[in-house]
This record gives structure tokens, C-alpha cells and sequence, in this order.
């Protein structure tokens, strides 16, 4: 199955105005979530590649990066957010164009929300979440960098965020943990993406 995903998949482009955003013919799916959280290292799993940059400098992509398997689905790379090293007029920490793409993007199928295991969930993840909610948009949490942390920290850490998002969201919140390092979580992942790109 997870063939489909792994097969073709390109950078379509980087967009920084509202205008430029491709057409909407095709299922959309979009990775968001705090700077440095694993978000490109996730998307270059998922997609057996390494063409969602990976950077150490966090807070420097600003635009949305679009990636494509043709006729199937697309991947939209979000700005990360929550980081203040940049300069003030960067850091916006929503800039318009993420609100406008939530808010009015018609083939925006789902989100994923990445939270760093090690630090769950903060103050400006709720926000983004609130957010999400605002806009109806369907989002699922993923929880990166389980490697680096133990089994009852993860298992505290699942249990407040349930608490959380309940409290916020009402119906199916699919909770979903990866590691990259360890090569964990994200065939499930690949599965869940098969199944939005055959529903
Ligand atoms: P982004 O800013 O959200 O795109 O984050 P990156 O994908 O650039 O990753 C930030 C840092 O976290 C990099 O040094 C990655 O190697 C590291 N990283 C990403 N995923 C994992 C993971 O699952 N486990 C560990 N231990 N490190 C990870």
C-alpha cells in the first residue's frame, strides 16, 4: 500500500502570496507545528526522500512549500512556529498567509499537528489548535521524537494532550507518535495518508 506515497513524489513550489497557491484539484495535507519540532525530517520519511528541507536553523522558512504525487495527494510544508531568535518582522508568529490557506483552502483535506514529545503540548500549540478548530479544519496530533523519551513520560504526555483536545475538539482525535532516529510510527502514518488518498 505504502507504495502510492513513496512513488513520485516532487517539490511542486514555495509560495508566498495567497495568489500563487496551485489550483485546487487534488486532496491536500499539511504539516504543522513548532519550529525545529521534526516537521521536514517527518515529511522526508514519509516520502522516502530528502527533498523537504531539513534546517538548523529554526523559524527560517517562511513560506508554504508544496510537494506532490500527481493525481494522488499533495503535502503542504507550513512555517513552523514559536520561535523569537528571529527578527521581529519575521516572526509574526501566524502570518497571513497560513490563516488565509486554513481558513479558505477548500481542498485542504486534514493537518498534522506535530508536538515534541519532550516538551508536549505549549501555550502557542493551543493556540494553533484553537485555530484549527476555528476554522473546522480535521487535524490529527503527531508526536515526534519518541526516542528521546521514556515510556511513562510518553504515556503522561498522550494521556494530558486527550485531555486536552477533548476538551477543545469534539469527535475522532487520532493521536499518533513517531521517532524517526528509530524508525517508529511512521508506517502507520504512510497508512493513514493512503487511506485519506483512497477515500
Ligand atoms: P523542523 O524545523 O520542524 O522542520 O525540524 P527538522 O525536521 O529540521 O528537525 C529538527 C531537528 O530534530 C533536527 O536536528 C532533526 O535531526 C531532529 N529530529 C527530527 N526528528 C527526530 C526524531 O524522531 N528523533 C530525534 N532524536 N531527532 C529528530
Amino acid at each position: 500500500m505504502e507504495c502510492i506515497i513513496e512513488k513520485k513524489c516532487s517539490f511542486l513550489k514555495s509560495v508566498f502570496n495567497y495568489n500563487d497557491l496551485p489550483k485546487e484539484d487534488l486532496k491536500e495535507i499539511a504539516f504543522w507545528g513548532r519550529s525545529n519540532v521534526g516537521k521536514s525530517t517527518l515529511l522526508n520519511a514519509i516520502i522516502k526522500s530528502n527533498i523537504a528541507k531539513t534546517s538548523k536553523t529554526p523559524g527560517r522558512t517562511q513560506s508554504l512549500n508544496f510537494f506532490e504525487i500527481p493525481y494522488k495527494i499533495r503535502f503542504v510544508d507550513l512555517p513552523g512556529y514559536g520561535y523569537s531568535k528571529v527578527s521581529k518582522a519575521k516572526i509574526k508568529q501566524w502570518n497571513n498567509l497560513i490563516i488565509e490557506y486554513l481558513a479558505k483552502r477548500k481542498n485542504l483535506n486534514s493537518i498534522f499537528l506535530l508536538i515534541d514529545s519532550r516538551h508536549g503540548i505549549k501555550n502557542i500549540d493551543l493556540d494553533a489548535i484553537n485555530i484549527l478548530e476555528s476554522f473546522g479544519n480535521h487535524f490529527f496530533v503527531v508526536l515526534t521524537k519518541i526516542d528521546k523519551v521514556d515510556k511513562s513520560h510518553l504515556d503522561n504526555c498522550l494521556e494530558s494532550i486527550k485531555e486536552l483536545i477533548n476538551k477543545i475538539v469534539s469527535g475522532d482525535n487520532e493521536i499518533f507518535t513517531t521517532s524517526y532516529t528509530k524508525k517508529q510510527g511512521i508506517k502507520n502514518l504512510k497508512n493513514k495518508i493512503v487511506r485519506i488518498i483512497q477515500k
